[in-house]
């Protein structure tokens, strides 16, 4: 057995969550006073490593806020995230502004603030220390290409969720050779899939493209055959995962050994005690207990290409999302790691 131990580093954002319910979105030229407000801590950077951290691995972040957003930094250092990599910074934390309707309907103003700004030296880790890195999209990208330069230099396993999606031009830049899974959810791979088609459409590609489309593929059949085409347009060695909401999810692992590697993995949503109540940040929950399930078997010295460890992987963290979709809020609507093993 071995004892090594896992260490995950998260770079990226840390948001105030300012949410004004309304009756209706405010409309140009209109003032509205909301019938409640709430305050909460957000940013994909800081879900994620809360979501790393409650699913039980030891997690850092780095990142910045302004004055105002001490609280938040409090709240993640009370959650068990080492807060030692968070600069306090003159630009104000960076604030997502949302009017949410009756209807369900919303609208949002987000403040980049702190998230762009240049971090003190002393707050870059030394990235030879981890054992897996975590990138979303929000923070500067060049930021984001130097930590995953840096981490595949080092050995470092590297996770990116590209959300919100990169631009085209990023698209054609980005070192997707560096990157050891990409975690989407099917709007961006279809976005993703599109914009290399226009870059690196090879032969292969080229023949699958000619396929006649199938006339009832349903949403599962229609991802899965989305992602292979992806596949083929980023190096082999990247697996990809592809949230579906609540279709579940799909998993595409090039190590696992054929006819596996073929075979995209489909693990459908978890089955539901209750309503569904508030769906933001089950994304960031599932790629947290995902990057959670990846650090165990590291530890463990277990290869998810082997045996039941990629399904097992999957499962819990589709059980966790699906218990998150069950609560309010993001941060607090991450369940505790015991909480996802009681239900499955
Ligand atoms: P994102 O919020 O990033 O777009 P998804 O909507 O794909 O991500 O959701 C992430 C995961 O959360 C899904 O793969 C699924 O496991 C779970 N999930 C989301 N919506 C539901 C739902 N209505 N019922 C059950 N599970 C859900």
């Amino acid at each position: 057995m071995s004892t090594r131990k896992s260490r995950c580093l998260v770079r990226g954002s840390i948001n105030i969550d300012e949410f004004f319910h309304v009756n209706e979105i405010v409309r140009p030229g209109e003032t509205i006073s909301p019938h409640e407000l709430e305050r909460r801590a957000g940013g994909k950077g800081a879900n994620q490593a809360v979501a790393v951290c409650k699913a039980g691995c030891e997690v850092y972040l780095v990142g910045a806020v302004g004055d105002d957003g001490r609280w938040v930094v409090g709240y993640l250092n009370g959650v068990g995230v080492n807060v030692d990599g968070i600069a306090v910074v003159q630009e104000p934390t960076g604030r997502a502004i949302i009017q949410l309707a009756k209807d369900g309907e919303n609208c949002i103003i987000l403040h980049k603030g702190a998230n762009y700004a240049s971090l003190p030296s002393s707050n870059i880790p030394l990235l030879s220390t981890f054992t897996h890195l975590l990138l979303q999209n929000e923070i500067p990208f060049e930021e984001t290409v130097d930590y995953l330069s840096g981490a595949h230099g080092s050995g470092v396993a590297t996770i990116f969720n590209p959300s919100p999606m990169l631009s085209d031009q990023q698209i054609q830049t980005f070192p997707w050779e560096k990157l050891t899974w990409l975690v989407v959810n099917a709007g961006e791979a279809e976005h993703l899939h599109g914009k290399l088609a226009n870059i690196s459409a090879g032969p292969e590609f080229e023949t699958a493209q000619k396929e006649p489309s199938r006339p009832a593929m349903s949403t599962t059949d229609h991802a899965m055959h989305l992602l292979e085409l992806l596949q083929r347009q980023l190096p082999l060695t990247v697996n990809i995962v592809c949230t579906l909401g609540p279709v579940g999810v799909i998993a595409l692992l090039p190590g696992l050994p054929k006819p596996g590697a073929a075979t995209p993995l489909h693990i459908p949503a978890a089955k539901l005690r209750g309503p569904v109540l508030d769906t933001t940040g089950a994304g960031d929950c599932f790629t947290g207990y995902l990057v959670a399930g990846l650090m165990e078997l590291y530890e463990a010295g277990a290869s998810i290409y082997s045996g039941e460890n990629a399904f097992r992987c999957l499962r819990r963290a589709v059980e966790a999302a699906g218990l998150c979709v069950q609560r309010r809020g993001a941060m607090d609507s991450i369940p505790l790691r015991n909480e996802v093993e009681n239900s499955q």
